[in-house]
């Protein structure tokens, strides 16, 4: 049984002539597995609709922010309520104290946060304020983690020994690259040894704590805790990027579940609920750089409007009540269990690394911390996989490395059901 995809396919060509790839955001336009995009009509609870009448559980959760499922009662009705009120006034509103509260008053290392309307604009000003906190230039990244569009971090590991990176998009100026140094996670005496030799030169260091855009690349916790302990030594800022962790493994991220404080760290997709919504925040110490209090510019014109701060007061009430995450992290491994016991029964050479709600389905036993880890030639077994998905109702993210999402509208039930399934879609792959 084969989708049909003919209202998505006709969809898709039109999308073409309007946008370049047909897409507004490139993964979305499924090159790294069989078929074209799926246009969705609508979602609900843990499933999704495209517009030929084909439903989904769906893994994706719109790439992460959607921790509660499609179209939540609780703030459909809030959105619904205040846009009764206008959209935007460019001027303080009462739903943007609320939201800064509930996170200020829950979280021990935000001290003060700025809003912005997207995680790659949050690290963008973080990494501002870093440079202007510090008076250093240069910025630390690791290869594997993903810090959205920001020019300066679009950059990869070069060849060799070569300490500077080489960039991994046009447009990008080699004096931005000059002032990236890309390291490999998990490696710290290289990272010391950087460290020792040109902290005058650096501003910062960025990662993400639990690296989630590459596969599903878990650090250790010493590690972390080293990172922190060396930044401190050597007068760099550590920035922790929890645009996909925040959030989602504990209302305090990363840093709360790891119990390390970054001096900064950023915030987006679940923090807005499904709206758009980013934040840089941290300590009250350097965040007060930001202007208008200090020197570092920093605008937006949508930014904590009424409607999003909204949608992410609705959604982040809810992650705080009483064993919301102990749920979630409950639900998520009884799945992943289910799915790695027929690996294992079955031989398949593969594993399930998991964390909270988010889980990725690894090819091949090692554990998997580096992208250098990664059996990059798997990915075609991928493409098999996703598509027998795909065909039976299973939605996930359209690219091997891509992680997966389990939201609170995902019920044991259908969980359990979706395990069946993906254990169908294996034996389907490997006994081709
Ligand atoms: C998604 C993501 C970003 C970029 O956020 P956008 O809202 O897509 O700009 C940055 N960092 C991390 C860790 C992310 O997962």
């Amino acid at each position: 049984m084969s989708l049909n995809r003919d209202q998505s396919s006709r969809l898709y060509s039109e999308a073409q002539q309007y946008f370049p790839g047909g897409v507004n955001s490139p993964v979305r336009a499924f090159k790294s597995v069989y078929g074209s995009p799926l246009f969705i009509r609508n979602g609900h609870g843990a499933m999704i609709y495209d517009e030929d009448g084909n439903q989904f559980v769906d893994f994706c959760g719109s790439w992460g922010p959607l921790i509660l499922g499609h179209n939540h009662p609780v703030i459909k009705d809030e959105v619904i309520r205040t846009i009764e009120n206008g959209l935007s006034f460019g001027a303080p509103t009462v739903h943007g104290n609320a939201l800064g509260k509930i996170i200020v008053d829950n979280h021990r290392f935000i001290d003060k946060l700025r809003f912005v309307s997207s995680g790659t604009e949050a690290v963008m000003s973080a990494i501002r304020l870093a440079r202007g906190y510090t008076g250093k230039n240069k910025i630390i990244k690791f290869e594997g983690c993903y810090h959205g569009h920001v020019d300066s971090l679009l950059v990869k590991a070069g060849s060799g020994l070569a300490t500077f990176g080489v960039s991994t998009s046009l447009g990008i100026p080699k004096g931005f690259i000059d002032e990236t140094i890309v390291l490999q996670l998990n490696d710290l005496a290289r990272f010391e040894e950087v460290l020792a030799s040109s902290s005058d030169s650096i501003a910062c260091v960025i990662l993400e704590p639990i690296p989630a855009n590459n596969g599903l690349l878990l650090q250790d916790n010493n590690y972390l805790a080293w990172l922190r302990l060396l930044c401190d030594q050597y007068g760099v800022l550590l920035i922790f990027d929890e645009v996909i962790s925040g959030f989602r493994v504990g209302f305090e991220g990363a840093s709360g579940y790891y119990n390390i404080q970054p001096d900064l760290i950023t915030m987006g997709k679940i923090i807005g609920g499904g709206m758009p919504v980013g934040a840089f925040g941290g300590k009250a110490e350097i965040m007060k750089k930001i202007s208008p209090e200090g020197d570092v510019y920093q605008a937006g014109t949508l930014s904590a409007n009424p409607v999003a701060m909204t949608a992410g007061l609705a959604c982040l009430n809810i992650c705080l009540q009483p064993d919301f995450y102990q749920d979630q992290e409950k639900r998520t491994k009884t799945f992943v269990r289910k799915i790695e016991s027929h690996i294992d029964a079955q031989g398949y050479d593969m594993h399930i690394p998991q964390i909270g709600s988010i889980f990725w389905l690894a090819f091949g036993k090692k554990r998997i911390v580096t992208p250098d880890d990664i059996n990059s030639d798997s990915m075609g077994l991928f493409k098999e996989l996703h598509r027998y998905l795909l065909d039976h109702g299973v939605y996930l993210g359209p690219s091997g490395y891509e992680v997966g999402f389990v939201s609170m509208s995902h019920t044991p039930q259908l969980l359990e059901r979706s395990a069946e399934i993906i254990c169908n879609a294996l034996d389907h792959i490997f006994k081709r």
